[in-house]
């Protein structure tokens, strides 16, 4: 059964019970109709009542976060790192190829995009993602930038809102940031490229994180920087804002919202993009 069903359950039975126990005169005839409508008109029921029941249904109760590009100002970090990797087995990762093959995706998707559109062969996919991933992490020790605002909107969100952080990077640089910032605890779930299958664009992060913090996509808001991070929120069937800080508002149009700056970020405007 889905959501919507279970809410409906649910709020027609907080009308139907107490008539029930007041032994309402014309409960039979109300009964009758109820269970009549509810399991032979499903339908019918719900494009009656869902007017009534969206603003429940939508409302935003989880707010999930990206981590590079939302969180942490180093994509060029990881752009470095890539691009030395890759320069150790001769081929030269252009701005261009990081931005269409690696921005907001795993290293893992990447690097075997990279590698099979390319022709490299002869080399060993996960030794190559375990050396940037050492790479990046000296890159960024003692030399974290972060974007303005973010720390204290976490810290806001965590007072009223479950957080998430879903990234597309691996746990071991999850882990480094988290420990830099000093704000691990603030995330109930923390999903990285180790736990999905399949990485942004795909749904099975968001869902996964979903999942995890048992609460339904609809009720979840995520903050996404990338293209392929929105698309990636969008088709889990959550909300998205994006936030313009990699990538111009263009390429963020699936978006439910965009900003530019975390300022902006209201509980009015949470609300508000959920409807
Ligand atoms: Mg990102």
């Amino acid at each position: 059964m889905d959501c919507f069903k279970l809410y409906l359950l649910k709020y027609c039975s907080i009308l139907v019970i107490p008539l029930y126990i007041l032994d309402w005169k014309d409960f039979d005839k109300l009964a009758c109709v109820y269970f009549k409508m509810l399991f032979t008109d499903r339908e019918a029921v719900d494009s009656f009542l869902k007017p009534y029941f969206q603003p429940i249904l939508n409302m935003i109760t989880t707010i999930i976060f990206d981590m590079n590009g939302v969180i942490t100002d180093d994509e060029e970090i990881h752009e470095l790192a890539t691009q030395r990797i890759f320069s150790t087995i001769g081929f030269d990762v252009t701005p261009e190829i990081y931005r269409e093959f690696c921005l907001g995706r795993t290293d893992v998707a990447a690097f075997k995009d990279i590698l099979e559109q390319f022709g490299i062969i002869g080399q060993n996919l996960e030794d190559l993602i375990e050396v940037k991933s050492i790479e990046y992490q000296q890159l960024i020790a003692g030399n974290l930038k972060i974007y303005p605002g973010i720390i204290k909107l976490i810290k806001d969100l965590h007072q009223k809102y479950p957080l998430s952080l879903t990234s597309s990077s691996t746990f071991e640089e999850v882990q480094t940031v988290m420990d830099e910032l000093k704000i691990g605890d603030l995330f109930e779930v923390l999903v990285t490229s180790r736990d999905v299958v399949h990485g942004k664009p795909h749904p099975e992060p968001y869902l996964l994180t979903a999942e995890r913090l048992n609460v339904a996509p609809a009720n979840c808001l995520v903050i996404e920087d990338s293209e392929n991070g929105v698309k990636s929120a969008k088709s889990a069937g959550m909300k998205c804002l994006a936030i313009s800080n990699t990538e111009s508002p263009d390429k963020l149009g699936l978006a439910d919202w965009i900003i530019e700056d975390y300022s902006e970020i209201t509980d009015d405007l949470i609300q508000k993009i959920g409807l």
